[in-house]
């Protein structure tokens, strides 16, 4: 049991320390030992697990990370926690802080001195105004994370577990299935949190996969073509191929090799399957790029 996720106990730690709360931080903490559990158990940590935490804020997940895993490296961005975060992770001998904004810090320096170039899980109630670009940084990086287990708003979730067809599927749900297979773990509400959000959250994991969810012979070629057939929801694939200008083709010779391939140029591009997209990819050529 956690004392940390008892509201009196926290609210007499933050004032004793003279904490006040930075909503663009998006510091909102976890005062619920389920939830707690729930992503613990959610990260699947073994005794010999190492782990990097986002944004441990009082150290309420570090500790239970801490009493499960081998070893915890946890960044924070908010100078003014460190010295609630010495008074409650004093006692643990494998956890580790650094101080520093987690879309600056150097992977390469944090994973092979901090995590010691093992291969390391990530665990984290995330701070919910840079959620996407934290995923994105860690899913295009070739660092040795195993998965990703977070706490996340509902909407994003559903965002990066979303299929063809639905309105929430985009360049965010391709890049999450292409690296991961994403696994929901539940559904939390805003009391759970002190402060509460605005918006209902989600834990979910996004177990590594040993390689990409399909072939694709250039990565960066298959992400433009990602970006650019979801960059105007409104516009045909065809239409959004020519305006992104990543192919030599003109727009007949492009509608042309896609009916050839198969595909209907007409089509949005939100309705293009993980597959469809790689077969696309795969046969335009992208070294005639505008970018
Ligand atoms: N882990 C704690 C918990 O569950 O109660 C706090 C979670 S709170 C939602 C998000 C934390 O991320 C805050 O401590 C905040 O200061 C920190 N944070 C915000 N932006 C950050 C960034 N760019 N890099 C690292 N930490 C950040």
């Amino acid at each position: 049991m956690s004392t940390l996720t008892s509201p009196k106990y926290l609210k007499s730690l933050l004032s004793r320390h003279g904490f006040s709360f930075s909503k663009s931080l998006g510091q909102n903490f976890l005062i619920d030992e389920n939830i707690l559990n729930k992503i613990v158990q959610g990260a699947q940590l073994a005794s010999d697990d190492y782990v990097l935490e986002i944004g441990p804020g009082v150290g309420t997940l570090t500790a239970a990370l801490a009493r499960h895993a081998a070893k915890v490296v946890a960044v924070e961005i908010d100078r003014s926690l460190k010295p609630i975060l010495d008074e409650t992770l004093e006692g643990f001998n494998n956890v580790e802080v650094v101080y520093g904004d987690i879309l600056k810090l150097d992977l390469e320096e944090l994973t092979k001195d901090r995590l010691e170039g093992r291969p390391f899980k990530i665990v984290a109630n995330l701070p919910y105004y840079i959620t996407t670009p934290i995923i994105m940084r860690f899913l295009e990086n070739d660092c040795s994370y195993t998965s990703i287990t977070v706490m996340i708003q509902q909407e994003v979730a559903a965002r990066m577990a979303a299929g063809p067809g639905s309105k929430e599927y985009g360049a965010l749900s391709v890049a999450v299935q292409f690296y991961t297979r994403p696994r929901l773990i539940c559904k939390v509400p805003a009391s759970v949190f002190l402060p509460p959000p605005k918006v209902g959250s989600i834990v979910i994991a996004l177990d590594r996969r040993n390689k990409p969810a399909v072939d694709v012979e250039d990565t960066a070629c298959f992400f433009k073509i990602v970006r650019a057939v979801f960059a105007q929801r409104r516009k045909t694939l065809l239409n959004n191929l020519v305006s992104a200008g990543i192919t030599g083709l003109d727009k007949a010779a492009l509608s042309q090799k896609l009916s050839r391939l198969g595909i209907d140029p007409e089509r949005r591009g939100e309705t293009l399957s993980l597959e469809e997209l790689a077969l696309i990819s795969n046969n335009i050529d992208c070294s005639d790029a505008i970018s």
